[in-house]
């Protein structure tokens, strides 16, 4: 692979990083081999391949050259060794799972999870002998008095999907590595390795759900892990070949390095917007409550400063009237898009409670901190005079219950 590209900035990275037209008849961009399967010069070849001891493309399921390019993309963006690439983030969080863990193992997670790495964990990996504990891991002595000798793994997300509560990840590697054995991976989907770069904090593997951010334009699914060299290798070959077999496609490949070349530009836009955004929801009266890593009025502000280099795309809210305020927002939204999923360049508004994390019962989403009013929005990358347009007018439906003492004064009078 050619790495001349290793000393640039992010952006040079992401556009150029592993790629020399020269190599390919001049093409700018990588072309995309949509091969299942590569020749053979020799049978004996064929054989060292499989033994692991030639290095070459054998089977896409395994390895292909337009993932390949991908793969070393993602790698150094995050600044890990490697990178695996699947076909959708529960493809690379399950494989990860199932390769680093065995029954009898602990796994300690942070208390709030998207919803389907909540259930791949509960209904999942739990029911086949691996010991999964919730801690709250802002609580270090918690984390401490949770470690045990069976401890394998721990895995979390900062910030949380949905309510953006942040993990220390530094003080969660510091206290991860005291015991052999242990393997701290980071969901970095919020963020993307423009905003955090988990590796370098002491996480040892980093998983994305790529269908979000890093692709950023709503028309993939795709996951990626980013590790060590030997971790990559043993996720590739256990996790990807044998146990999922979440492959990636070639052309969302291609489709995802397109997204990668304009990811600074767009995080730069959909944190501006979300400031704005969460600015505005707090100064009006109809919210009750409103969480972005960038209000001042932030439980985590002074660690979303050290450890994020920009607030996100994401806000949490919940408004005066809980969720049935919640929903009369959300049809009232004209802009805005009713939609999962998050970080395309469309705004999007979701219930989490009714929809991602529908995967959790009540009193689960109440012991989780995921409050059955929350409103959670993905700001877009439309004109920011539009979005709050679109907010305020919105919001102004949902003040009307706060008119009903006037009106109940006025009917007393006559
Ligand atoms: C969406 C999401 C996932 C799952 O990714 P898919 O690509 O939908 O499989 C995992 N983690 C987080 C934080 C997500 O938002």
């Amino acid at each position: 692979m050619n790495n001349k590209h290793n000393t640039f900035g992010f952006s040079t990275r992401a556009i150029h990083h592993g790629y020399d037209p020269q190599d390919h008849h001049g093409a700018l961009v990588p072309p995309i081999y949509l091969s299942a399967t590569f020749a053979f010069p020799t049978a004996e070849y064929g054989a060292a391949c499989f033994a692991g001891e030639a290095s070459g493309h054998f089977y896409t399921r395994i390895s292909n050259p337009t993932l390949a390019l991908l793969e070393s993309r993602m790698a150094t963006l995050e600044n890990g060794e490697a990178a695996v690439a699947f076909s959708s983030g529960m493809g690379a969080i399950a494989a990860t799972f199932w390769t680093l863990l065995r029954p009898g193992d602990e796994i300690i997670v942070s208390q709030t999870l998207y919803g389907c790495t909540f259930a791949l964990l509960h209904h999942g990996i739990g029911e086949f002998g691996i010991q999964v504990r919730h801690v709250d891991l802002t609580d270090l002595a918690a984390l401490e008095a949770a470690l045990s000798p069976a401890t394998r793994m721990i895995y979390c997300e900062t910030p949380a999907n949905p309510n953006l509560r942040l993990i220390d990840i530094a003080a969660v590697a510091k206290l991860a590595h005291r015991q052999p054995n242990i393997t701290l991976v980071v969901d970095n989907t919020y963020c993307t390795p423009y905003l955090q770069r988990p590796l370098e904090l002491g996480a040892d593997v980093v998983v994305h759900s790529a269908t979000k951010y890093l692709s950023g334009h709503g028309d993939i699914t795709a996951g990626i892990a980013v590790s060590s060299h030997a971790l990559a290798q043993r996720i590739r070959l256990q996790g990807l070949k044998d146990l999922t077999g979440a492959v990636m496609s070639p052309q969302d490949a291609s489709l995802l390095m397109r997204g990668l070349k304009t990811l600074a530009l767009r995080m730069d836009r959909h944190c501006s917007s979300a400031q704005a955004v969460a600015e505005a929801l707090q100064a009006h009266p109809a919210v009750q409550w409103v969480t972005y890593p960038g209000l001042r009025s932030f439980p985590q502000y002074a660690l979303a400063k050290r450890q994020m280099k920009l607030p996100g795309g994401m806000i949490a809210f919940e408004l005066k009237g809980g969720i049935e305020m919640g929903r009369r927002f959300m049809n009232a939204l004209r802009l805005f898009t009713r939609a999962v999923s998050l970080g395309d360049a469309e705004s999007l508004a979701q219930h989490p409670a009714s929809m991602t994390h529908s995967t959790y019962t009540p009193e689960e989403r109440a012991q989780h901190g995921i409050s059955e009013g929350l409103v959670r929005l993905s700001v877009g990358l439309e004109d920011i005079a539009d979005l709050l347009a679109d907010v305020h007018q919105a919001l102004a439906k949902c003040s009307r219950p706060c008119m009903r003492p006037a009106a109940t004064a006025a009917h007393v009078l006559r």
